[in-house]
């Protein structure tokens, strides 16, 4: 039996989690819950999941939640309230499994939190990783946890490593990674429009269904280049040997190159509960609602290289990926505070990669020696960039 905690299942991942959970009542056990602030429906999967946890980070929202679960018949639910509590149940002793799906740094702690008890982490939430350089990779070796990728794409390159592969190693004879992207909503918008594009035509992805923020992500490229972190992280890659492909069907995840000239790939219809439903499983393999992917309707797989001119945050995002240090952590917080901005509509689209790169030439870059430091450059980001926010007038 797994036991769970899933780490922001109110959000599009944790659904997904819980929808493959659900079809397999006799596996899996899911003993906390967590949210921010979304009540209605945190309150809804304590009904249907009775966990022992549900945590909700915002205060109110926990007294509400302690209010209506208290009136329930699923009053052996514990309310826990704050972010500390996050941490307190990706630890517990009773769960073996965590899936990290909170959205954002965020997620830092309670991820780390989890890697240190050396539970099984299930990593949707890739800005922890990007933030945290080795830190995370070394929290799980040095606790025996395991590590498994839920990112589309990183499971994809997972699923297609050499048997026997573990997350973290040099994998032998591998030339190279070959990361694809769809290209996002604006992948032939004319790049002179790009400047007035709205934030609902921003999250409106083709393929995919996702939160706010990735989707906001996936139209700058800019979550293409937290993943290119993120695998040079997963699997000890320099950035160098991860080439970007376009490839907008989204029907292959990934591929590995082998020196042996061998190309592997992942294939499967856009839906994140192949993943999960992998991860959650593995090394097993369970059904996870997932339609069979019908390789005469897809016909045509397409392939182009990334226009680093209308993507400017990939050329960011490689730079970072390559020099190291806290860079990664001022990218991404330079990055959450920006795609925020454009979401409340106080700055364009197009100034999303110009917050991220003044905050990568103010903020210090030292290599990061502790989670202080880390935590350090993450608030100098954050502060750096609303500072240029507020600079920019329209
Ligand atoms: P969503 O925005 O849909 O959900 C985010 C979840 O995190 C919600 O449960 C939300 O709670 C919670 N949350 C938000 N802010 C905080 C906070 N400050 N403290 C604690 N909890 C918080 O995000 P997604 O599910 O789309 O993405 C989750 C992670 O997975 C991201 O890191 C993303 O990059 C990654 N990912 C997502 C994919 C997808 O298909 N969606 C694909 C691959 C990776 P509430 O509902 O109360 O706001």
């Amino acid at each position: 039996m797994k036991t769970l905690c899933v780490l922001g299942s109110t959000g599009s991942i944790g659904v997904s989690t819980l929808d493959v959970i659900a079809r397999h009542p006799q596996d899996y056990r899911v003993v906390a819950l967590t949210a921010n602030k979304n009540v209605d429906d945190l309150y809804q999967q304590c009904l249907q999941h009775r966990p022992e946890y549900a945590v909700m980070v915002d205060a109110d929202a926990a007294t509400d939640l302690q209010s209506r679960i208290l009136a329930s018949s699923a009053d052996q639910v514990k309310v826990l309230s704050g972010t500390e509590a996050l941490a307190e149940v990706a630890s517990l002793p009773q769960v073996n499994t965590v899936m990290a799906a909170i959205v954002g740094a965020a997620g830092l702690l309670p991820t780390l939190a989890a890697a240190n008890a050396g539970h099984t982490v299930l990593l949707a939430n890739k800005e922890a990783l990007v933030m945290s350089g080795t830190l995370l990779m070394q929290a799980v070796a040095d606790n025996n946890a395991v590590l498994l990728p839920i990112d589309s794409e990183h499971n994809a390159i997972f699923q297609s490593m050499p048997a026997g592969y573990k997350i973290g190693q040099q994998a032998h004879g591998v030339r190279k990674i070959l990361l694809t992207a769809s290209g996002g909503p604006f992948r032939i918008l004319p790049i002179e429009q790009l400047s007035s594009v709205t934030p609902e035509q921003a999250v409106a992805h083709p393929n995919w269904d996702m939160g706010r923020k990735i989707s906001v992500d996936s139209a700058t490229m800019m979550n293409k280049g937290l993943e290119l972190i993120e695998a040079s992280l997963l699997f000890s890659m320099p950035a160098k040997a991860i080439q970007i492909v376009i490839h907008p069907q989204s029907v292959i995840h990934s591929m590995v190159d082998y020196d042996d000239g061998s190309v592997l790939a992942q294939l499967g219809n856009p839906d994140m509960r192949t993943p999960i439903a992998h991860s959650l499983a593995w090394p097993d393999r369970i059904e996870s609602g997932v339609e069979p992917l019908d390789i005469f309707k897809v016909k045509t797989l397409d392939f182009e290289p990334p226009d680093e001119a209308r993507f400017p945050c990939l050329r960011l995002a490689f730079d970072v990926a390559e020099q190291g240090g806290t860079r990664p952590t001022v990218l991404n917080a330079s990055n959450e505070i920006a795609v925020e901005a454009f979401l409340e509509s106080r700055i364009r689209f197009t100034e999303i990669p110009k917050v991220i790169e003044q905050c990568l030439a103010d903020v210090a870059q030292a290599t990061p020696d502790s989670l202080d430091s880390i935590l350090n450059a993450d608030a100098k980001a954050r502060q750096a960039a609303n500072e240029f926010i507020k600079h920019l007038t329209h």
